[in-house]
């Protein structure tokens, strides 16, 4: 956050700092994110970017962003876009262009050439599940496929008719030769190319093979003089490969990998394949449903990039895997809302409340300060007046001891006007309350200097001037902490069913009435809101983005 340099470096900062000591790659660091282009980015990403879009600035360096599209059928253009969208909503930019592994495709295709020709690579027509039998297990050495001995011509001359189209998915792939009886399962052949006749976003059907993931990263990383690779743990044991194809082909610097454990959050799932599938099957509303964890849900639930931001910088970088409270995300948010948002009043639940001793066809402008936390807030303007809205729950006609709102014969303040008592109220023939009349103190005027103790203070909005909206209030999207940890119960029986509940009949004080989409503000006593993206000047539409407080703390004890 501040002090950058007072704080102790992590371990991929010391790892730079000893480059850049001994000259390393001529004194550069260069980073770069690369997102596969086959979901929306969520909050791990946020964290892989900050990550490396923050070492990129520390150092003078550059950070790329580079669409590792590999896999055609999986990735959509689409993708790219929001990703494009939420790199930058999140504060950063890269350098130059962006990046895209399928720009090498011809740069890597000649590289494979390069080692079919030096024996180093050959065609196996194995279908894959043979081929990964015979990889053996991390105890039992591999068994050499019977292809593995074809010649060099021979391996030449089917590479180039993969090439061309002329075998179906699958039947044969492009295999490195290393070593069926290594230790590092990675390094017993693995697959390099395999063959699949699909329309890819950027080259459309210029490519029928195309290259995997361990023979595309560490090359593009070299061909973008990247000089620092950072990725999660789980390509530890890719990291010999990576650099086994980067012997074969490197000239002068070279990228170096460096592992860090992902992040992960409780009461959700962080995989894009899994969030898919809650779009796909209707549990949510599409990517950027609010209670999703992408940057975009996260951006449309009233999150900013800077507490986003630093909430990565706080969590730090760690070497082993750990589990992160949803709670901090959302301390974050409110400690960075706090201090932007204005002040103002909504009454989600309303009921009348009716001031008898005030004159009918009367108001009155009372003015409130918009954001008491910032020293340069402006002042607004609220009407009062006879007839009022307040929180149903906010009145209780046997109320306990400790119930300081509002109850028959007992005085509470409204915010920023006066003191009121509360003399009678009306109910329907179910004998719910359908309207609470009191008397005010005109004496009692907030800034008045004339006031008594009270059991509370309420907010209020007035019936006549007031505006309605939906409100969308939400709740974590998993009721269990780990929904991925259960063995035999698909994550998906922990969702929530109570996890959006709307609102429709919300009353907002006038001010609101030209709130734009992602405007944000304090709602007094109820939480953070934000204006939806949804939301028109007909049917204005607030998200709750948290509470004042951390309603999950008590829940938990
Ligand atoms: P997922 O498994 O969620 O689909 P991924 O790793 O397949 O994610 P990529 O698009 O390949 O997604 O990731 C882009 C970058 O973001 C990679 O460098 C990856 O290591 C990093 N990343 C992905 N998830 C996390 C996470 N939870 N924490 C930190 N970094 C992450
Ligand atoms: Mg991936």
């Amino acid at each position: 956050m501040e002090a950058d340099n007072e704080k102790s470096l992590n371990f991929i900062e010391q790892i730079i700092e000893k480059d850049l000591s001994e000259g390393k790659n001529s004194n550069r660091v260069h980073t770069r994110f690369p997102p596969e282009p086959n979901g929306y980015l969520h909050i791990g990403h946020a964290k892989s970017i900050c990550l490396n879009f923050g070492l990129g600035k520390k150092y003078n360096g550059k950070t790329n962003l580079r669409f590792d599209d590999t896999n055609p059928t999986k990735e959509e253009d689409e993708y790219v876009k929001s990703i494009v969208e939420d790199v930058k909503w999140l504060g950063f930019d890269w350098d130059g262009e962006i990046c895209y592994t399928s720009d090498y495709f011809q740069q890597l295709y000649d590289w494979a050439v390069k080692l079919i020709k030096e024996g180093k690579a050959y065609v196996d027509d194995q279908d894959s599940e043979t081929i990964s039998e015979q990889r053996g297990t991390p105890q039992k050495p591999g068994i050499e496929s019977p292809f593995r001995a074809r010649t060099v011509e021979e391996n030449l001359d089917l590479f180039e008719r993969m090439h061309a189209g002329e075998f179906e998915d699958g039947a044969k792939v492009l295999r490195a030769k290393v070593d069926m009886s290594s230790p590092n399962m990675q390094m017993r052949d693995p697959v390099m190319y395999r063959i699949m006749h699909a329309h890819h976003h950027r080259t459309g059907d210029k490519w029928c093979i195309y290259p995997m993931y361990d023979f595309a990263h560490g090359q593009s990383d070299y061909i973008e003089k990247i000089t620092h690779s950072i990725c999660t743990l789980e390509f530890e044991n890719h990291k010999p490969l990576y650099n086994w194809f980067l012997d074969q082909i490197a000239e002068g610097d070279r990228p170096q990998q460096i592992e860090f454990a992902r992040l992960n959050l409780n009461y959700t799932v962080m995989s894009k394949r899994k969030l898919l599938q809650l779009v796909e099957e209707n549990y949510v509303n599409g990517w950027d449903d609010p209670r999703m964890p992408t940057v975009s849900g996260l951006r449309r639930r009233g999150y900013t990039p800077e507490s986003i931001r630093n909430f990565a910088d706080r969590i730090g970088v760690a070497k082993r895997d750990n589990v992160i409270e949803y709670s901090l995300l959302e301390f974050f948010v409110r400690e960075h809302l706090n201090k932007i948002t204005d002040r103002v009043m909504a009454v989600l639940d309303p009921v009348k409340l009716t001031i008898t001793n005030y004159p009918e066809g009367k108001f009155e402008d009372l003015e409130l300060i918009n954001n008491p936390e910032d020293e340069n807030s402006d002042k607004r303007n609220i009407p009062f007046g006879r007839n009022l809205f307040i929180e149903k729950n906010d009145f209780m006609i046997d109320a306990p001891k400790k119930f300081f709102r509002l109850t028959p014969g007992k005085e509470v303040r409204l915010k920023g006007a006066y003191i009121i008592k509360c003399e009678d109220y009306i109910t329907d023939d179910n004998g719910n309350v359908t309207e609470i009349l009191c008397t005010y103190d005109p004496e009692t005027k907030s800034g008045s200097g004339v006031s008594r103790k009270v059991k509370g203070t309420l907010h209020w909005v007035n019936d006549e001037k007031c505006i309605n909206a939906e409100v969308r209030l939400y709740d974590r999207l998993f009721t269990d902490e780990d929904p991925l940890g259960h063995k035999d119960v698909d994550f998906k029986e922990f969702i929530n069913p109570k996890s959006l509940q709307v609102l429709p009949n919300c009353k907002l004080e006038p001010h609101l009435a030209t709130a734009k989409p992602e405007d944000k503000f304090q709602f007094m006593r109820l939480g953070y809101f934000c204006v939806d993206k949804e939301s028109t000047s007909e049917k204005l539409i607030f998200n709750r983005t948290v509470s004042l407080k951390d309603s999950w703390a008590k829940k938990k004890k």
